[in-house]
């Protein structure tokens, strides 16, 4: 059953988006050539703790960590470890925060160091995804308009979209209703309507769509072994229209800015 949200809920859910967004600023300003997964870790924690939230991943289905970090040909639910990131890596990183009972989720892939330029088109195309899939979360589109925009753009590229793991709705549960797969046909499933709150999260791999399981039960990484890139939004569906309650903007102004 999908949680509608009101507008003050909606607030809540925004305040807890900008503290991950605000988080992976932070990572943006240190992540680079061999710096490890648990130093960003430690430091994501700490911050969140430091600005009022929890972590939203620590613990939850007994999660390690408080970041899910997917280098290179891993897709998602990556485990921080000590191995430092090295020059030409991508590195997925996924935070959750719970804040005021409401939690945020997103997702950034950072390049490290010089990156080759066919990876850097895969971030690109993601990303592009991503804004495409949000550009359709409007009322009187269906939830399956999402994932059929964001397929077609994928795989005009050559690229495989991730079957098994999907975005989803956010609020109260990290995980609610209704899930939003980034592949599909148009015009199925509910229809969009205000108060609507998702994440959306487009996993594309460079090569074959196809995911294994690491026996750590968490990593997901691609069968090919090639790159995957992953970017994720909150948003709500407000008068008709999507609005981001994350933003990238710390991020983007803390690389420009080193
Ligand atoms: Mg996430
Ligand atoms: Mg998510």
């Amino acid at each position: 059953m999908i949680i509608y949200k009101t507008a003050e809920q909606i607030e809540l859910m925004r305040q807890s988006a900008q503290l991950v967004s605000r988080t992976l600023g932070e990572i943006a300003k240190i992540i680079g050539p061999g710096v490890t997964g648990l130093e960003i870790d430690k430091l994501a924690e700490t911050y969140i703790r430091d600005h009022g939230g929890k972590p939203g991943f620590l613990g939850m289905y007994d999660f390690p960590n408080t970041l899910c970090i997917s280098p290179n040909a891993q897709v998602v639910h990556g485990i921080p470890s000590k191995k430092p990131f090295e020059n030409g890596d991508i590195v997925s990183v996924d935070c959750g925060v719970l804040m005021n009972g409401y939690y945020g989720d997103h997702a950034y892939t950072f390049e490290i160091g010089d990156v080759k330029p066919e990876v850097k088109q895969l971030l690109k195309v993601t990303k592009e995804c991503l804004y495409i899939g949000i550009a359709e979360t409007k009322a009187g589109n269906r939830i399956s308009d999402i994932g059929f925009a964001i397929q077609q753009h994928a795989e005009k590229h050559g690229y495989g979209v991730v079957r098994e793991l999907v975005g989803h709705g956010l609020g109260k549960d990290m995980h609610e209703d209704p899930q939003v797969p980034n592949y599909g046909k148009r015009g199925w499933g509910k229809k969009i309507q205000n108060g609507l709150t998702i994440a959306i999260e487009p996993m594309i791999n460079m090569g074959t769509e196809k995911i294994n399981q690491l026996k750590d039960g968490w990593t997901i990484l691609t069968a090919d072994g090639l790159p995957s890139a992953h970017f994720e939004h909150d948003v709500a569906v407000v008068d008709g229209k999507p609005v981001i309650l994350s933003t990238f903007d710390y991020i983007e102004e803390a690389l420009a800015s080193r």
